[in-house]
Order: C-alpha cells, then structure tokens, then sequence
C-alpha cells in the first residue's frame, strides 16, 4: 500500500495483552515495541494509591498486590462495574481499558511522533452493548476511532497481505475460503470469511466472550491448588493475592505444556509448599470440555456460511491460545488440513486494524481503496414486546445474526390512545425468543410526536446496523413530515460528561504516573 501522510495505527486490545501496529514508510505493517521494548502489552492496570502502573509492572504486582490490580477486564466491558472492588473503588471497565489505551498511546507516541486516530479491534461476537464501550474507552484515552473492526476480519486482511491479495493487481486469482479460529486470552470467535477480489467478506461468526486462555489456566490453578489442599488443608484459591500468584505459575506451566510433554508448578503459601507435575494428557483430559466449546461453535459456524470443510481453503489459527497442541490437532483432524499460523499469532490482529487504518486515511486523502471489507452482525437484533397470552416478555427479532451488514430493519408501531406524544421501544440483542435472556441494548425513546394523532396511528421504526455493528435508530410517523426524535438510553453506558471527566483525567495525566 502507499503510505498516508498521516500515521496509520491499529490496535488490538485483547484480553491478556494487547498490541500496536502501523504501516511504516515502505507501506509494511509492523508492530511497535512500547516503552519496556516489548512488542505485547500486558493489558493489567495496578491502581496504587494516586498513581496508575499500566502493563508488565501492574503484572508483576498481581503476585503481591493482586488487590488493587485490574486484569481482563475486557471480559467485563459492556457491564456497570468491573467485577472487582480496588481500593474502595468500583470501576466502568471501559475505563480500565482506556487506562491500558493511553498506556499504548503514550508509548507507541514515543515511537512514531503524536498520533491520535486508531482502529480498534473487538471481538466479532462483541454485542452492539461492547462495541460502544470499546469506542468509548478509546474515546477516554484521548484518542479518535476511525473505526472498530473485528479481530478475525483484521487477521484475515493481515493474512491477505502476507499472501500478496492486497499488492499490486490486489485481487485472488479465485475466491479464497477461511476459516478464523482466534482463540485468546479471555474470548473465543470463529468466523467464516470469503475473499473475492479484494473484497474481504464475512460468512459468518460466532464465539464466547467469556472462553479463552484463561480458563486453562484455571484448570490448572485447581489442579495445583487442589495438591495444595491435599498436603495441607488449606486452599490458596480463598486468598486473593495468592491466587494471583498462583495463576502466574500456572500460566507459565501452561505454556511450558505447549513446548513439552509435561510442567511443574511449585507453590509456596504461608511458609508451607507443594509441588505438582502435570502431564500434557493430564491437561488435555482437564481441559476437554473447554475445546469441545469451541469445536462445537466452528462446527455450527462453518455450516452457517453454508459450507463444508472441503470447502475451506485455509484454516488460520489466531491468538495466543492456538499455541497449544489440542487446538492445532482438532482442526486438523476436523478440516483435513494443516491449521495455518503463518502471520504471527499475537500481532495478525493488530496489523490488520493498521492496514483499515491506512485505508481510512488514503480514502480520505482521495486515493483509491485497495480493499474493502463486508461484515454480519453477530447477534440477532429484537425488540421487546409482551405476548398477549402469557403476558411474558418476548424478543421480536428485527435482524437475524449473519446478516450483511449494513442493514436497516423497520417495525411498525401503533399509538395505544389518542395524542399519544411518545413510545419507548426496548431494544434487546440475542437468540432467545424470551427477551430476559438476551443482552439489552437500551430503550429507543420517541419523543414529540405530533399533536391529536388518534389512536392506532402507526409509527415507523427504523433500526440502522452500520458496518461497525453499531446502531442507529431514526422514526418516521407516514403521512406527516413532523421531525420526531429519537434516542437510545444506553444500558450501562457512561454519560458524555463523564467521558469527557475521564478523557480530561486519563489522557491529561503525567507520563511518568504510566510506565
Ligand atoms: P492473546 O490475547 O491472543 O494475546 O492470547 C493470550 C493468551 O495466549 C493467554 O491466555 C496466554 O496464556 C496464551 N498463550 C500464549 N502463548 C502460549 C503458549 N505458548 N501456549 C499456550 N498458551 C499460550
């Protein structure tokens, strides 16, 4: 690609760690080292006292102070709080993750000079709910979203570079199918993707927001502290500080199992100490069910984009956690074919957002676009309405997952009395047909209706899924041209005035407070 006068970034903010790319001046991607001279980012904020530590330092402490360190937090956005008090105080987990984005913006600045416009990854299976937090996070990192991509459709554009689709020419010779399986530290996506041209096309997705690395490290963490227990009568896992310790260790046998057939993990608490070898059989047996998730989800995925393994051309592995052994054999003994790791594992995601950012900026400089990328919503987009017979609250889906987006839906509602002036419309995402399982996104209110419409007049919904997968609501009452207006009262989403509070109090802070 030709460079853009402006620095082209994209980060992956994933779950465990997190990482900055950008395309250099001979038009590469390539990641950047933060100021530890590290290419991954732990995405671990210490909070101790006034003063923030961000990244392999907040890590460290998590073997002392585990109570006043954030980690995965990302596995909480979209929520109020993140789940853990520290010191005292409950936080939005966006925060925590703006906390971790101002960290790469300061350090990555270091680097390649101020910059504030970025992609942002998320996961593909992120609700519309965490999608807007991610968006806000980067908000309150002082930084500019030029746009929010998913994480496999960034890989596969890094994998398409890799291969040459996107170089001069810039299409395949015949269409090529993917297979994505990213699995991570803290979430799991599979998404099906077709690459036509240059045209970067997604089938369809599915995954877990809450199934990743981390929880093979728990299994190992039981195993351990199950020995413990055994040989002492005390469980380690009660205490907060030496469960963060312990999860270090464990992590560390994990990865060791990925290298050879067996690991150690040695734990002292309280001056007493035990010592369990663990097999990689061992953990493949404790770990079963968790990989038969996601072979259940790549399963139904694949057949969702109407596909069969013959089909694929590739199959790509993705994130840290495709570095162990079982999930490299399932799929090949799924697909019938070698699982490739060629664009590297931990830094696919994050040269691929720095590729869409690069296009952004050219196309805004009025060159022309090299690729283009077509997505699907993740999950079904419904409103609530009570059934008249069970008096139950049920989902009306608007949009079914897997479809291209953009897309705009419209559901027609009736005044119940006569110069009704507003409706509010609950908004909800999932698959269940009961509205109290699925995800709210927040109430859709529509407000200033025109005067004396009599009852049953309709009014028209209009739900607008951008190629982000965020939405927007518009409503037009037929037959008048009055504007009405529309808001969505967000679930769990902070105010502007926060954000702004927290830009102003993240981005505003002292470099040395971040290390
Ligand atoms: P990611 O979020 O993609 O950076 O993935 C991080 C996850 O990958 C963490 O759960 C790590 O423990 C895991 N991981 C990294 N390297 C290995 C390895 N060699 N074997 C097993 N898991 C690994």
């Amino acid at each position: 690609m030709t460079p853009s006068s402006i620095s082209a970034v994209g980060i992956d903010l994933g779950t465990t760690f997190s990482v900055v790319a950008k395309i250099d001046d001979r038009g590469i991607p390539v990641t950047l080292v933060n100021a530890e001279g590290d290419h991954l980012t732990p995405s671990v904020v210490l909070f101790d006292g006034e003063e923030v530590v961000v990244g392999k330092e907040a890590l460290k402490a998590l073997a002392t102070e585990a109570d006043k360190v954030a980690e995965c937090s990302k596995r909480d956005v979209g929520c109020r709080v993140f789940h853990k008090v520290i010191g005292g105080k409950q936080y939005p987990p966006d925060v925590i993750e703006a906390f971790i984005l101002n960290k790469l913006r300061r350090d990555a600045g270091r680097v390649i000079g101020p910059f504030t416009k970025v992609v942002i990854t998320v996961p593909a299976y992120f609700d519309e709910v965490r999608r807007k937090a991610t968006q806000d996070a980067g908000y309150m990192a002082g930084f500019e979203v030029l746009d929010i991509i998913n994480e496999p459709t960034a890989a596969a554009v890094a994998f398409g570079y890799q291969e040459g689709f996107l170089n001069a020419g810039g299409s395949t010779q015949k269409p090529q199918h993917l297979l994505v399986y990213d699995l991570g530290g803290g979430t799991f996506d599979v998404t099906v993707m077709e690459i036509r041209g240059t045209e970067f096309i997604a089938l369809a997705t599915d995954g877990d927001v809450r199934l990743g690395g981390y929880d093979w490290d728990q299994r190992l963490v039981d195993i351990a502290a199950e020995a413990f227990f055994r040989q002492h009568r005390i469980d380690p896992r009660n205490d907060p500080v030496a469960a963060g310790k312990l999860w270090h260790e464990c992590e560390d046998a994990k990865r060791t199992l990925s290298a050879r057939n067996k690991a150690t993990v040695t734990f002292d608490y309280r001056g007493l100490s035990a010592r369990s070898e663990i097999g990689r059989e061992q953990f493949e047996e404790a770990t079963r069910d968790l990989l038969d998730r996601t072979r259940f989800t790549t399963v139904q995925t694949l057949s969702a984009a109407g596909l069969d393994w013959p089909d694929l051309d590739h199959v790509l592995l993705v994130g840290g956690s495709t570095r162990m052994p079982m999930v490299r054999a399932m799929l090949r003994q799924l697909s019938g074919k070698e699982p490739n790791a060629a664009v590297a594992a931990d830094e696919a995601v994050a040269m691929g957002a720095a590729l869409r950012a690069e296009l952004i900026l050219a196309e805004a400089e009025g060159k022309p676009a090299v690729f283009q990328i077509k997505n699907v919503n993740s999950h079904s987009l419904g409103v609530v309405g009570t059934d008249p017979q069970t008096r139950r609250r049920r989902n009306g889906i608007l949009i079914p997952r897997n479809t291209r987006i953009p897309v705009t839906a419209r559901r027609t509602f009736r005044t119940q009395k006569d110069d009704q002036r507003s409706i509010l419309v609950p908004i909800v995402e999932g698959e269940s047909p009961s509205a109290d399982d699925c995800q709210p996104i927040g109430k859709c209110s529509v407000r200033h209706l025109p005067t004396e419409l009599p009852a049953g007049s309709p009014v028209d919904v209009l739900f607008h899924y951008e190629p982000t997968g965020r939405l927007k609501v518009r409503v037009i009452v037929p037959g008048t041209d009055r504007q009405v207006t529309t808001e969505i009262h967000r679930e769990n989403s902070l105010s502007k005035e926060h954000l702004d509070g927290w830009r102003q109090f993240i981005s505003g802070q002292e470099p040395t407070e971040y290390r």
